[in-house]
């Protein structure tokens, strides 16, 4: 067996990915770029190198990614940025001989008027949600393009469905970030400034989250060991509400200050829920990172880790 090659190697779940590598990130190579893509592909999976570090599988989880507030005011960059890098990882992996590839899509994918609890087979019933339509739809046409390789070109391609990620080394940015690094930030700087925390929308909306380790785990069993097009949601099923998340954090960040709830910030979709009956039956004894110790341990990072944070 060859080698193993992850694209965003820097990221959030890329960097969980341990042992003998290759690793990719945007200063390596700008996948948005086919000729930088195919030359990085062409190296390692060069045919003259010793078979076991030729690259013969792939995980792809390079992206452009942000939480509603980036997805909202860069459509544009958002769209042209996934699809390219996509649409040049797929094709440099076919051309290049890639055997197996795993790539990440999202919840984001799911239509916004669906039928809960979303299911694989779902993904395409609809129109995503508005605020991140563009995110949505560059990522469901990888799966489109999985799909049609694996009936024209035979190849045992995949992809798995992560719903929100969270863990150590996340983007922190305020404006852009997800939630729950974003809040632990927010809540960072209210504490050391004694000010008030302000959360973005309701609080009232749920959502789903799984530990960046987990995720590493699970989709290295899907690349060893699931082999069908159909996508595999990647989910504890547990939903939980931005308000209850803001209380967990600021129980642990021992901040005393007022929280404020700011209605004119975009709450984002409702509610997400997912089935993880496909994985389950497949791992019925996994044991899922527990919400608490995971938020803890970002936390620990985080406080560990400021200033130098992404
Ligand atoms: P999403 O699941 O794609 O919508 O991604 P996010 O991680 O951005 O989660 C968005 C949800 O968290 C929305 O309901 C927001 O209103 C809420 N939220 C509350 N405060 C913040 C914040 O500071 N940043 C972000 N990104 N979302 C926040």
């Amino acid at each position: 067996m060859g080698r193993l090659l992850v694209t965003g190697a820097n990221g959030l779940v890329g960097s969980q990915f341990k042992g003998n590598i290759i690793g990719l990130n945007s200063k390596v190579c700008d996948l948005r770029d086919k000729t930088s893509t195919e030359n990085i592909f062409k190296l390692y999976t060069d045919k003259n190198i010793q078979k076991e570090y030729v690259v013969d599988r792939v995980i792809h989880t390079a992206a452009k990614v942000g939480g509603v507030g980036a997805n909202m005011n860069y459509k544009g960059e958002f769209f042209y940025d996934n699809i390219m890098i996509n649409t040049n990882v797929i094709e440099s992996c076919r051309k290049f001989g890639v055997e197996k590839l795993v790539v990440f899509l999202s919840t984001c994918v799911f239509p916004d008027n669906v039928e809960y609890p979303l299911t694989e087979e779902k993904i395409h019933l609809g129109p995503p949600h508005f605020s991140n339509d563009a995110y949505a739809y560059a990522k469901r046409m990888s799966e489109v393009q999985i799909r049609s390789y694996r009936e024209q070109y035979g190849l045992n391609y995949t992809s798995v469905i992560p719903t929100n990620i969270y863990g150590p080394n996340d983007n922190f940015n305020i404006e852009n970030g997800h939630v729950i690094p974003s809040l632990i930030h927010k809540c960072f700087l209210a504490r050391e400034n004694n000010t008030d925390l302000t959360i973005w929308g309701s609080g009232n909306p749920l959502r789903e989250f799984i530990h960046s380790k987990d995720v590493a785990n699970l989709s290295q069993w899907v690349l060893e060991n699931y082999n069908e097009s159909e996508p595999i949601m990647l989910s504890t099923s547990e939903e939980i509400s931005i308000k209850d998340i803001v209380d967990v954090i600021v129980e642990n960040m021992y901040f005393k200050g007022k929280v404020i709830f700011d209605k004119t910030k975009p709450d984002g979709q409702f509610r997400k829920p997912s089935d993880n009956s496909k994985i389950k039956n497949y791992l019925p004894n996994y044991e899922f990172i527990k919400f608490e110790d995971g938020i803890k341990e970002t936390i620990d990072w985080f406080e560990k880790h400021y200033p130098n944070i992404r």
